[in-house]
């Protein structure tokens, strides 16, 4: 008897398998989605972390939006502390103003206390803490700098005017008399960054014992209207009492620049900083026992009030050095280095063209750490080749970004 397939349990098994392949899919489509899911949420995170992070720097860059934004504050001097939280402050634009204090403020309010005022209302916006005082917190003083004019390379003819105009009259101010001329009240030295201006004034403070006292013009600039003539003020006062002492304003041209000419309250701001400044240098005494050096990279921009006579009227360059002189400044900043005899200090300094006198000290360092790196205690020529490189190319790199930066602005 032929037998027949059975169809039920036909029809059962290919159910089965359907079934099973559903099932397998939707396991597999589970799967995936699970993943995806997984994926999402991840995601999810990562953008909420993201939005997180540009929340806080949006808020940062608004807070500095509004920093730029408000005005300068004007400062001024407590005088009198009256009942009901009143003062009368005396500010540095003029006038005298009553004005009302905060409670929370009771306790630091005292007179000579100083405070800042809105330029439009006048209210008390700030009291002034002494640690926060820029004539503390703006300038270098050194008690006789550790500098000799035999750790400067390459300088000869700026060392002997620099002792010509600054040192001589401090040292002997009768011979100017003697011979019935007037030594200059102060000395402009002006030259490429890292040329050794600044070794120059104070290997004359140490030449004539007196305190070095640095100052660099844009601290002059304070947010504080009035500040800037203050602090010149205070730092002229300083060297009287410190005298012998020498005054050298780095960067003077952050406040002596022709084009500030103009009308915002900024300017003006710098403009009296400068008239104070020149006062003075106009009130005072050349042949005294405090001499005043200023430097400057942009001498094209200066103001010419700047350099008229019985002001900054010797003017001395400072230029990048000549092979002669990178040689010296080598032989100066490697002789406690200890220097393999492939050394050669002269085709050092014949390649390193451009090269200003921090530049072949940052060469030499580098040399240094090159051998160090090496575990060897004396630097060979190789180590002075990968300094030079990588010395040389910061600096082109540096400039580019100068480029950069102007292309844009
Ligand atoms: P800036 O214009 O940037 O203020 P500067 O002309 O005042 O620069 P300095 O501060 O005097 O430069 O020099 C920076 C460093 O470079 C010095 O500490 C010194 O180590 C080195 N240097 C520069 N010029 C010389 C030099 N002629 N002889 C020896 N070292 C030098």
């Amino acid at each position: 008897m032929e037998e027949y397939p059975d169809l039920d349990s036909n029809i059962q098994n290919d159910e089965d398998v359907d079934i099973s392949n559903l099932m397998d899919k939707h396991q597999t489509i589970e799967r995936n989605l699970t993943w995806e899911i997984r994926k999402l949420e991840k995601d999810k995170v990562l953008l909420e972390n993201e939005n997180l992070r540009l929340d806080r720097e949006v808020k940062s860059l608004k807070s500095e939006i509004s920093r730029f934004r408000t005005p300068p504050l004007v400062l001024a001097t407590v005088s009198e502390i009256l009942e009901d939280n009143q003062v009368v402050v005396k500010s540095s634009t003029g006038p005298s103003f009553l004005l009302r204090y905060a409670d929370k403020d009771s306790n630091k309010m005292e007179i000579g206390a100083r405070v800042a005022l809105n330029q439009q209302t006048f209210s008390i916006v700030e009291i002034i803490t002494s640690e926060k005082d820029p004539l503390v917190s703006g300038m270098e003083i050194d008690e006789v700098p550790d500098m000799t004019y035999d750790k400067i390379g390459g300088l000869k003819d700026q060392i002997r005017e620099t002792i010509e105009t600054v040192e001589l009259p401090l040292k002997n101010p009768k011979i100017f008399e003697d011979v019935g001329i007037t030594p200059p009240k102060g000395v402009l030295f002006y030259g490429p960054p890292g040329t050794g201006k600044t070794l120059l004034a104070k290997a004359v403070a140490h030449e004539t014992n007196a305190t070095f006292i640095k100052i660099v013009a844009s601290e002059f600039v304070k947010k504080y209207i009035g500040e800037g003539s203050r602090l010149v003020r205070g730092v002229f006062e300083l060297a009287k009492e410190k005298a012998p002492a020498i005054i050298f304003i780095d960067e003077i041209d952050a406040i002596a620049a022709k084009r500030l000419q103009g009308s915002t309250s900024g300017d003006r701001e710098v403009q009296r900083t400068l008239m104070q400044l020149l006062a003075e240098m106009d009130g005072f005494e050349s042949r005294g026992n405090v001499g005043i050096i200023a430097a400057t990279n942009r001498p094209d921009i200066l103001d010419p009030a700047l350099v008229r006579p019985g002001r900054f009227d010797r003017i001395i360059e400072v230029p990048v050095p000549d092979e002669d002189g990178k040689l010296e400044i080598l032989k100066i900043h490697t002789k406690n280095m200890t220097l393999d005899s492939d050394v050669d200090l002269k085709s050092i300094a014949s390649n390193a063209k451009s090269a200003s006198g921090a530049d072949l000290k940052s060469i030499c360092t580098e040399a240094g750490m090159f051998a160090i790196r090496e575990e060897n205690y004396s630097v060979s020529a190789k180590n002075f080749e990968e300094a030079m490189d990588k010395v040389m190319n910061k600096n082109k790199k540096n400039d580019l970004s100068k480029n950069e930066e102007l292309m844009y602005n």
